[in-house]
């Protein structure tokens, strides 16, 4: 059992920046982790053992047995009896600290339900994999005027930005257009490392300590980029006009907050046990080969003209059409769809 003790906080509030008065405020912050993988769970971590009041955690998977190797908070325990990440998570985050209110969200974030998922955070974290819930996040937080805390971590390397909801240059401004399916490397695709991902998920909970706790001035304005295999430490300036047209913080045209950016012909395929995925919206030409290529490494591959298929495992497969299309065979389920498509495709 917990017990409510003076001292449990007391390095933290020695930490002249934080103080008392910090601390206070710590206790009284109210965030929430968007995703909880290998950044989501040591960033809940960090900031439930740092005391802070309310911490929401939003997740659509199970925990498998890939995730233990770096993710913090979950045992094999949990990978045996697939339970889900955003319940598993909290369950053990209030052994680590019950002073701590903790809510679990197992959905699929989307423009649909954003609005009610966030309500109430004053800031929330960055741990998801993908770039399209990304674009969704930062047209939310430019809307509500909301921080958030980029995070993105593939291999040994990776890089962390807040973003305060206000102040240019955006999200968006950095990167203005959904990068090609299977042009960037995910996890799944090229592989991480626990170091790595720590090591990103720390510096996301150090920008949030900072902001929450009234530190505002020492939150850093360039993204701070971190190669942990080539021993490389980068603080990349960023210039506050990189994007004079930006969509989303000049014209403030909030397209994947409307729901309208992304596919629209997506979908369960009636009695095929299969999903429809559209990501990428219309026109758009995919490099097919580049994706048999990484998708050599981890499974069976079967390639055509018009598609490339990866048999993940018995009874699932993934086959990406030339125009963008993915159909996910094997599950009727949408969100378990767009997770293996992040995982496995990424954008
Ligand atoms: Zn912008």
């Amino acid at each position: 059992m917990n017990s409510i003790s003076p001292d449990r906080y007391a390095r933290q509030r020695q930490f002249a920046p934080i103080g008392v008065q910090g601390q206070d405020r710590i206790e009284r912050a109210e965030i929430a982790i968007l995703g909880c993988g290998a950044l989501g769970t040591v960033a809940a971590e960090l900031l439930c053992r740092a005391g802070v009041g309310q911490i929401r955690i939003i997740d659509r998977d199970v925990v498998e047995w890939t995730n233990l190797q770096r993710q913090s908070l979950f045992d094999g325990e949990d990978a045996r009896l697939g339970v889900s990440k955003a319940e598993a998570a909290c369950r053990r985050l209030r052994q680590i600290n019950d002073q701590v209110q903790t809510t679990a969200v197992v959905t699929d974030i989307n423009a649909g339900n954003i609005e009610a998922v966030l309500a109430g955070a004053e800031l929330v974290i960055d741990a998801t994999d993908n770039f399209g819930v990304r674009f969704l996040l930062n047209d939310w937080a430019l809307s509500t005027g909301t921080a958030w805390v980029h995070g993105g971590c593939v291999g040994a390397s990776g890089q962390v930005r807040l973003f305060d909801g206000a102040a240019r240059p955006c999200f968006r401004c950095l990167v203005p257009n959904l990068p090609p399916a299977g042009v960037v490397d995910t996890c799944d695709t090229a592989g991480v490392i626990g170091p790595a991902t720590h090591t990103i998920a720390s510096l996301q909970a150090a920008e949030t300590l900072k902001w929450i706790s009234g530190n505002r001035q020492a939150v850093s304005e360039d993204v701070l980029s971190i190669d942990l295999w080539n021993n490389r430490v980068r603080q990349v300036k960023l210039d506050r006009a990189i994007a004079p047209e930006c969509i989303a913080c000049v014209r403030r045209d909030f397209e994947f907050l409307r729901g309208d950016a992304l596919g629209s012909s997506e979908g369960a395929l009636c009695g095929r046990d299969a999903v429809q995925l559209n990501p990428h919206g219309d026109n758009v030409q995919i490099d097919l080969q580049a994706m048999a290529r990484r998708w050599e490494a981890i499974g069976s591959v079967q390639s055509t003209r018009f598609f490339t298929r990866l048999q993940v495992d018995e009874t699932t497969q993934l086959t990406l059409f030339r125009d963008g299309r993915v159909v996910v065979q094997g599950t009727d389920d949408l969100a378990r769809a767009r997770s293996l498509f992040d995982r496995f495709v990424g954008n």
